[in-house]
């Protein structure tokens, strides 16, 4: 609790610092058709087969069309040259070449095709659709051709960026050798050959800027706005902050970025989709964030794609620093980082996932309290009972209260004398579960009652939407942190339309045990369930008749002083409605003091709202 304390300040920010997690770029699936569309992480192998081959005759010129220097720049992100600013593209012939016909050569400073060490070949990797950017791979690999005359092996040289050597590689000359090198941050290689052999099928990992995310794995919802009515004001501005964390963003210096948020639907508990709004991205929180906070929009639709994403450049540092807001939401939130290519295929990414939640809530379903019963689940919030843990303590302990005050409630008109009288003139003590429908009464069990809990809090807490639509619409604000729930009663029931408060009943009841607390129905009033509807006015139910036979609790008639049948008498029903009352009224009576003071030293805040009792712990 004195975490949480510290995390919802009582000013406006409460700026979390902490970086848990690095998540950088996820290679992409490779995929066919790379010469329009390089993934990023894909396999790529050049076969010379789409530019004319020259004969393959050493120290004859190289034809222009036969020279390859950048043809693969745009598309496959690789440069080659030798001494010149080309290599030469040599038809060797079917059964020569590795693939097809085509294979490549040296070439000498006067552009003549040779195979000596002295002119080696060398491939720079460049940005697909931007040759002029440098990039890195992790994988280069050549082969010799088909047709070795052992003479002496062949060497591949990889360099980084800066030009320093990183790796080498040497194998002796033999039929379809391969130079393989696997490494990071390969930016050329250089392949020396031996005099004769030719190279065909260069295949590398497609080259890829790397990009990368920081911030923290997991952080609070926000919540920025006060609590409904009924609660005390002075805690609900306690519970007014935004959350928010920096998310460091490093690309290439002078990187061209969108930047999009997305909310993970069906996360949190809440089984419902539409425009899940997700957090906020600042540049500049000094001056965003207080704006932010005076809206009343539980989070944000804004760059939600990339399309509508947040434009950034990376600067000369190469790195950025934005600022995360939690929406009042909990659930799984991404944040991806996007280079800037037209075509969607090209783009490198890096994800952020952040989970926003309140953590280690118990939930009441899957740790079942004795003496509680739960209600509430909708299609939208099928699960809405976890609970902070001295929270689910002290339910557990006004469960425990609330059942042996029941049982033990002494005096003539203590529960078990007013429901042992009730049974002596036949009552029947309706099972209606329906409370909603037919409240007045038609709910009076003889056993011990248990303490129905509607709503709590969804599994990682956060905004409780009741109305389904990303709104705090209906409420509910303070149902967020697990410590708020919402207890149904039997003995309080919904009347539509604006009610007058009246100075007696259910109204001084809640008010006495929560003196401090503005008890006031909302749109809808809401009154004590005063006796059963059969016995005093029906609306529409079938009364008890004057010729109704009495019956005991045991199905036997209730006789009089000459052993006559008795019956259900004006007299008599106005007793046993009076006796239903007090019933309702005592358990009332008996399930407030449980809930207000569970345990030595803990205290719910409180306030009726319709047919429910809001009930706070913290
Ligand atoms: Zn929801
Ligand atoms: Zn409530």
């Amino acid at each position: 609790m004195n975490n949480r304390r510290r995390l919802y300040a009582p000013t406006t920010l409460a700026l979390l610092c902490a970086l848990a997690a690095v998540f950088t770029m996820a290679a992409r699936p490779a995929r066919a058709g790379w010469s329009t569309f390089l993934a990023a992480g894909a396999l790529v192998t050049l076969d010379f087969e789409s530019i004319p081959g020259m004969n393959n005759a050493v120290g004859h010129g190289i034809p222009s069309q036969s020279r390859l220097a950048d043809q693969f720049g745009q598309t496959a992100g690789v440069r080659f040259s030798s001494s010149p600013g080309y290599v030469a593209v040599v038809n060797l012939g079917a059964g020569h070449a590795v693939s097809g016909v085509n294979g490549i050569g040296g070439a000498t400073a006067g552009g003549t095709l040779t195979y000596e060490p002295g002119d080696p070949i060398e491939a720079r990797f460049v940005r697909p659709g931007n040759p002029f950017q440098a990039a890195t791979t992790s994988m280069v690999s050549i082969r010799g051709d088909l047709r070795p005359t052992a003479r002496s092996p062949l060497s591949m040289f990889a360099f980084d960026v800066s030009g320093n050597p990183i790796a080498h590689v040497t194998v002796p000359e033999a039929d379809g050798l391969t130079l393989r090198i696997e490494k990071p941050g390969i930016h050329s290689v250089r392949v020396v050959g031996n005099g004769s052999t030719a190279f065909d099928d260069f295949t590398f990992r497609a080259t890829a800027p790397t990009l990368t995310v920081q911030a923290a794995a997991q952080i609070a919802p926000s919540i920025l706005r006060h609590n409904g009515w009924g609660l005390d004001p002075r805690r609900s501005h306690g519970e007014r902050g935004a959350v928010m964390v920096p998310v460091t963003i490093t690309a290439p210096a002078n990187e061209d970025l969108r930047v999009f948020v997305r909310a993970t639907s069906h996360t949190a508990g809440h089984a419902h989709d539409g425009d899940r709004p997700h957090g906020w991205l600042l540049k500049s929180p000094r001056r965003e964030l207080p704006k932010l906070i005076r809206g009343f929009r539980p989070g944000t639709l804004a760059y939600s794609t990339f399309e509508g994403g947040l434009r950034i450049n990376s600067g000369s540092s190469g790195e950025v620093v934005l600022y995360y807001v939690a929406p009042e939401f909990s659930g799984e939130e991404v944040i991806t980082v996007a280079t800037e290519e037209a075509n969607a295929s090209q783009r490198t990414t890096a994800t952020h996932h952040f989970s926003v939640k309140i953590p280690a809530l118990v939930s009441l379903r899957s740790e079942p309290q004795e003496g509680v019963t739960l209600t509430g689940s909708t299609p939208e919030h099928p699960e809405v009972w976890s609970l902070e843990g001295a929270a689910a303590a002290a339910l557990r302990e006004a469960a425990a209260t609330y059942r042996a005050s029941q049982e033990s409630d002494a005096g003539a008109n203590g529960l078990p004398q007013l429901i042992a009288r009730l049974a002596a003139y036949g009552y029947d003590f309706p099972l209606n579960a329906d409370f909603d429908e037919n409240p007045a009464g038609l709910h009076l069990p003889q056993a011990p009652e248990e303490i129905i809990v509607e709503d709590v809090s969804l599994s990682e807490g956060g905004l409780l939407d009741l109305d389904g639509r990303w709104t705090a619409n209906q409420g509910h604000l303070g149902h967020r942190l697990g410590t708020h729930l919402d207890v149904r009663s039997r003995h309080l029931y919904v009347v539509p339309g604006p009610q007058r408060v009246r100075g007696s009943g259910p109204y001084h009841l809640v008010g006495r045990s929560a003196p401090r607390q503005r008890v006031a129905p909302p749109a809808e009033g809401y009154r004590l369930a005063v006796g059963d509807d059969r016995l005093t006015a029906p609306r529409g139910l079938a009364p008890f008749r004057d010729t109704d036979v009495r019956r005991d609790a045991e199905g036997n008639p209730v006789t009089g002083p000459e052993g006559q049948p008795l019956h259900y008498d004006a007299a008599a029903r106005r007793e046993m409605n009076e006796l239903v009352k007090k019933v309702h009224f005592r358990r009332l009576e008996l399930l407030i003091d449980a809930l207000w003071n569970p345990a030595p030293g803990v205290r719910g805040v409180f306030a009726t709202e319709g047919n429910h009792i809001h009930v706070q712990y913290d």
